[in-house]
């Protein structure tokens, strides 16, 4: 990490206890430069040992933190947040580096991450409980909010600090202390953050990182009985694993997995609004987001001028290195990525859809593929059944509301949604009848540190940032205070 001013951001081992430290076997893992395939370094390949220590330094840890009174807690968040804005062209460079996206997306991203340690920070300090009236004359009732105690996390490579931080900044806001694996994929940026939480006063211990072996390292905090919550982001698919088995020691846990988001766009929509909107919710990160547009509707009297704007625009979209200042869409962030990108195209190509740009690996080569309109899709194409987490708009069509409805109900997902139309009435209708978790009305971007961020059905449960979300990691204690007389 040549490029990096404040060189110490830059840890590649795991942090325990305040300590940096291999792994017991010192065997490594390497990370990779997406756009140019070039060794980053290597972090450890840790399994079960390092796993069972860290979670030993957050037990320890717990009482300590727990007790410290909230505003203490939260001055150290906020000097957090202020020490991550200070440093965050270097957090961008490094974020960039291991997950490839543009800089100015990397640069936005730590300011994103950022702000939900500010508002924790604040949250911590207005969590008050209850006291309520009592059916007996003799008692009183009161209810406090109390941390769960070790929280595990889990997160994906394709936001790697904002994901982090609104885990991490309402379980340490509450009290918690933390065991947290980042993806293997991107585990420099969490290294980074935890540099600074040390600067801002988290004590050693109360935040721990650990990186290897994702089923080793997982399978240690799932059987961990001082483990009493697991807050995930990333697939479905290992949602569902760690909520089978989190069973045996039934924790609490936090999902949030993968989405097939619609985007609607009706008869009487702002079109330039609508492209600027899709725009936006499609190509930032590459698609490889999990509130991303994965099936345009529109309506059928606007679809063609619909398709052709938007190909306009996304046929503009700079690819390349994301170090460039003026790329705008990065590379995918491996070969897999790359590999369900063009098994979805083809699919929807031999199934009828018809390519109108892009449609392959960009003349660039390695992980970077062209921004792609495919028209029309239909439901049987792989492209409206999964996530296909690339740069891809694949477009169909409806005629009435009904059906609109309809299609974008038809998914076993309910994360983001998205409609376009200027009738209050049926912003209303579609609003309350789509099966989503988060609506954006006119918005393609709807995500921030002061909203509930989640889904329902297979996109999970729990919510993210907001006073909700600090709830998730708080436990209700009621107090019966009986002999008042
Ligand atoms: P994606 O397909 O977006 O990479 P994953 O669900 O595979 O989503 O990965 C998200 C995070 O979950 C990553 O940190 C990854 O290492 C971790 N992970 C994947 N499989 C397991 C597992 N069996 N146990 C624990 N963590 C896992």
């Amino acid at each position: 990490m040549k490029s990096i001013q404040d060189k110490f951001l830059f840890q590649d081992r795991n942090y325990i206890f305040g300590n940096w430290e291999d792994a017991d076997s010192k065997e490594t893992i390497t990370v990779i430069n997406p756009s140019t395939f070039e060794i980053l370094g290597t972090v450890p390949k840790s399994g079960k040992m390092e796993t069972d220590r860290a979670i030993g330094a957050a037990k320890t840890t717990f009482p300590s933190w727990k007790k410290k009174p909230a505003k203490e807690r939260a001055n150290i968040l906020q000097k957090w947040f202020r020490l991550i804005l200070e440093n965050k062209e270097d957090l961008a460079r490094i974020m960039t580096l291991e997950q490839g996206k543009p800089i100015a997306e990397a640069r936005a991203e730590i300011v994103y991450a950022a702000s939900y340690i500010e508002w924790f920070s604040e949250e911590a300090k207005r969590f008050y409980g209850d006291i309520i009236p009592s059916h007996k004359t003799d008692n009183r009732i009161f209810v406090l909010k109390e941390p769960i105690g070790v929280v595990g996390t889990i997160t994906p490579w394709n936001f790697p600090s904002a994901m982090l931080a609104r885990k991490i900044a309402p379980a340490l806001a509450a009290g918690n202390t933390v065991v947290s694996k980042p993806s293997e994929l991107t585990p420099y940026s969490a290294f980074a953050l935890a540099v600074l939480g040390e600067r801002a006063g988290i004590p050693k211990g109360v935040w721990n990182i650990i990186t290897g072996d994702p089923v080793s390292i997982g399978a240690s905090l799932l059987e961990s009985k001082d483990v009493r919550k697991l807050s995930f982001t990333g697939s479905t698919k290992t949602g569902m694993y760690l909520m089978e088995k989190s069973a045996p020691t039934l924790k609490k846990l936090s999902l949030e997995l993968g989405g097939n988001a619609p985007f609607i766009v009706f008869e009487d929509a702002d079109m330039e609004e609508a492209v600027k909107g899709a725009m936006l919710s499609k190509y930032r990160n590459s698609g490889q987001t999990c509130v991303c547009v994965n099936r345009f509707l529109v309506h059928d009297s606007i679809a063609e001028e619909f398709v052709s704007r938007l190909s306009k625009e996304a046929a503009k979209l700079k690819v390349g290195n994301g170090l460039e200042p003026e790329v705008e869409q990065g590379p995918l962030i491996n070969d897999a990525a790359m590999k369900k990108v063009e098994l979805h195209v083809e699919d929807a190509v031999s199934k009828g859809a018809k390519l109108i740009i892009g449609g392959k690996k960009h003349a660039l080569g390695g992980n970077f593929y062209e921004p792609t309109v495919l028209f029309p899709v239909n439901k049987e194409m792989l492209v409206c059944k999964e996530e296909t987490f690339g740069p891809i708009a694949s477009v169909m069509t409806f005629s009435s509301e009904e059906e609109a409805i309809a299609k974008a109900n038809d998914t076993e997902f309910g994360l983001a949604s998205y409609i376009y139309t200027k009738d209050i009435a049926r912003i209303f209708r579609v609003a309350e009848s789509l099966e989503y978790g988060m609506v954006g009305i006119n918005e393609g971007i709807i995500s921030s540190e002061q909203v509930p961020f989640g889904g329902i059905k297979f996109s999970g449960m729990g919510r993210e940032g907001s006073k909700y979300g600090m709830e998730d990691y708080m436990e209700i204690k009621y107090l019966c205070l009986g002999g008042i007389i």
